[in-house]
């Protein structure tokens, strides 16, 4: 267990520089945030921290800057979407090496906050570089680190700066996405399901392998069924398939003792667009020149039955083509179930960008027990790896 920023709590923090490493990658458009889920999830920490006299620094990665300034990677057009949610101006600190950003961070009155410049303008982030962390170091007096997202990368601002700033806690959004994803795990409310989809086989076997010992079925969809297929002796037409992974998947199989679910079938067309002729088939009748493009409506209501009988449910990775419909029909239907289950009691945790958006298109993002911020960093989790942002924070 690691310490939570509420720990913290008391007339000591009063006036304390808070740095606060928090998970705004957001995906921008023409230089506007198009989606502000990630600053909203960080709101209860800052809004926390301000509330006990805190003076808040915030710092984030935006995508992959490779160590340069490449201006349309700024974090700036954060900077109003911030002031919204708060009602009240943030500045902006263009470079966080500089004496000038030190002197800033001591002006700042009670309450207030200032957005740092993407950590990855400079090499040191993702070098997880001591000396840039020692930099980032003198910006605060106490270090929150709510970047679930990033918690499984050791880089300057997530792991370097957690062993120099004391304390070094973990923020809200980071300690719920470990108590959740941690339950699920360390003692899961029987029968415990896992459903993996997703495109590729290869970014998921150490997730299967790692769940497998712990979980009484894994039901497999996506295209990572295909491969499942080839393996099982099926042809798979036009299907997108790993062929250097077939003997994988064969291996897992027979290690799985029958705890693999692999779809009965697809919807298959000759084409991925919305307007393609599309017929379910059963898996061992897929004609050349026809690919897979979801599960098909049987293995969709023998999805749906086994997750609505099942006490935990842990969902990474889409059934089909959700972005092309009629291919989001099997995707759609996991996450009705989810829903479902979930009002029946059940604990449902989803995990993976693609997963999470799919479920946000189908409205249901309130409707699962824990919809995790952080696609690479819950799968890592899952798959019982440590992440060095966790490692590095104090212990409860
Ligand atoms: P997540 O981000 O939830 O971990 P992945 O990134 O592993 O999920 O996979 C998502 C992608 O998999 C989606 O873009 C989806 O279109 C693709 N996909 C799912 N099923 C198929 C399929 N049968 N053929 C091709 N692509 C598929
Ligand atoms: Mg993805």
């Amino acid at each position: 267990m690691k310490r939570t920023v509420d720990a913290l709590d008391g007339p000591a923090l009063e006036g304390q520089r808070a740095l606060v490493r928090v998970d705004f990658n957001v995906p921008l458009d023409e230089g506007r945030v198009a989606d502000d889920t990630r600053v909203r999830a960080a709101m209860p920490t800052i809004s926390w921290l301000q509330s006990r006299g805190c003076r808040v620094i915030l710092m984030s990665h935006l995508g992959r800057p490779k160590g340069k300034h490449v201006s349309s990677l700024s974090l700036k057009p954060v900077v109003s979407v911030l002031e919204g949610h708060l009602g009240a101006p943030v500045a902006f600190m263009e470079d966080p090496t500089t004496e000038a950003a030190v002197q800033q961070t001591r002006r700042m009155k009670r309450g207030e906050v200032v957005l740092v410049e993407n950590v990855r303008f400079w090499p040191g982030e993702e070098a997880n570089d001591a000396g840039f962390a020692g930099m980032l170091a003198r910006l605060g007096d106490i270090f929150v680190n709510d970047a679930f997202g990033a918690a499984h990368r050791a880089h300057a601002s997530t792991a370097a700066l957690a062993r120099i700033v004391t304390p070094a806690v973990a923020g809200f959004l980071m300690a719920k996405e470990l108590e959740h994803l941690g339950k699920a795990l360390g003692e899961p409310e029987r029968p415990f399901i896992a459903v993996i989809g997703g495109a590729k086989i290869t970014g998921k076997i150490d997730v299967i392998e790692a769940l497998l010992p712990r979980v009484d079925e894994i039901l497999i969809g996506g295209a990572m069924a295909c491969t499942f297929f080839l393996a099982m002796g099926f042809e798979v037409g036009d299907s997108l398939v790993e062929r250097d992974r077939v003997k994988t998947a064969r291996d897992l199989l027979s290690q799985a003792d029958g705890k693999l679910i692999v779809p009965g079938g697809g919807v298959v067309a000759k084409k991925l667009a919305s307007d393609a002729e599309t017929k379910a088939v059963s898996r061992d009748q897929v004609e050349p020149g026809w690919a897979i493009f979801d599960i098909d409506p049987a293995t969709a209501t023998d999805f749906t039955k086994r997750i609505l009988g099942a006490k935990t449910i842990v969902w990474n990775g889409p059934m089909g083509v959700f972005e092309t419909p009629p291919f989001d029909a099997g995707t759609f239907a996991v996450a009705h179930a989810l829903a479902e289950a979930t009002k029946l009691g059940a604990t449902t945790v989803v995990g993976g960008g693609d997963s999470a958006a799919a479920l946000a298109d189908a409205g249901l993002q309130n409707e699962v027990t824990h919809l995790s911020t952080g696609g690479g960093a819950s799968l890592e989790f899952l798959e019982g790896k440590p992440l060095p942002g966790v490692e590095a924070l104090n212990d409860a």
